[in-house]
């Protein structure tokens, strides 16, 4: 059975995290997020994790050829031989050729672009919240936010360092001048659809199946 290899691109807190949390019960196919898997290694303080900290405070991008290793070694795990969704990778046209070479013909089947206003993402940011143990999302007025406390699993409930404002604003530039340049990529293999982000989490998910399905591909 060919796998359900997904790209979904999008800025930061377009909304990329919480869908694919969703899209991968829906699909049965494991969300990988190279900055959760980054995050996880510098807080378990491992020789990776200490070699990317500051560079991820600042909001830059850590080496491609780091990322790329981080994924090759994901796809080899029993659970993602049907597929996954990916979740910042790729970020650069480097990486998204990396990709190409690591899955071969069983390649990368759509490409889903959440698109979001820069305003509404910025905002989205700085009031985010999240759960140092689950990744559960909240914002900075919900109750967990203020206590502190996950409802899911009883976890911290933070805020990233990268989500403080001059951290935001390097993000941002680094998407638009490394990542954004992969929508032509994708679109050129005709593997491209836009979904509007700027609707509820429950409309915009109804919208990525509908993509899906359009496509065949579930
Ligand atoms: P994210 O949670 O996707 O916003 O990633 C958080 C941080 O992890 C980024 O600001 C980068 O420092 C690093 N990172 C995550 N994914 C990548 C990637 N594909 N290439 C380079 N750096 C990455």
């Amino acid at each position: 059975m060919p796998s359900l290899n997904l790209v979904v691109l999008g800025k930061q807190g377009a909304g990329k995290g919480t869908q694919c949390k969703r899209l991968a019960e829906i699909y049965a196919i494991p969300h990988v997020s190279t900055g959760d898997i980054l995050r996880a290694a510098v807080k378990a303080g491992s020789p990776l994790g200490h070699e990317v900290a500051a560079i991820m405070d600042a909001g830059d991008l850590v080496s491609d050829e780091l990322v790329i290793r981080l994924v090759d070694a994901r796809f080899q795990e029993p659970d993602a031989q049907r597929g996954a969704l990916l979740d910042g990778f790729p970020r650069t046209i480097h990486q998204a050729e990396a990709l190409e070479a690591l899955l071969g013909e069983d390649g990368i089947k759509l490409c889903i672009n959440l698109e979001v206003p820069i305003a509404l993402v910025t905002e989205r940011l700085s009031s985010r919240r999240v759960c140092q143990e689950c990744g559960n999302i909240y914002k900075d007025t919900d109750i967990e936010a203020i206590s502190g406390t996950c409802s899911n699993c009883g976890g911290d409930v933070v805020q990233r360092r990268d989500d403080q404002p001059d951290a935001i604003r390097q993000r941002l530039e680094a998407y638009e001048r490394d990542t954004e340049p992969l929508l032509a990529f994708y679109q050129e293999r005709g593997l491209l659809v836009e979904v509007n982000g700027d609707q509820s989490p429950d409309e915009v998910t109804i919208a990525i199946k509908a993509s899906i399905a359009a496509k065949g591909l579930a």
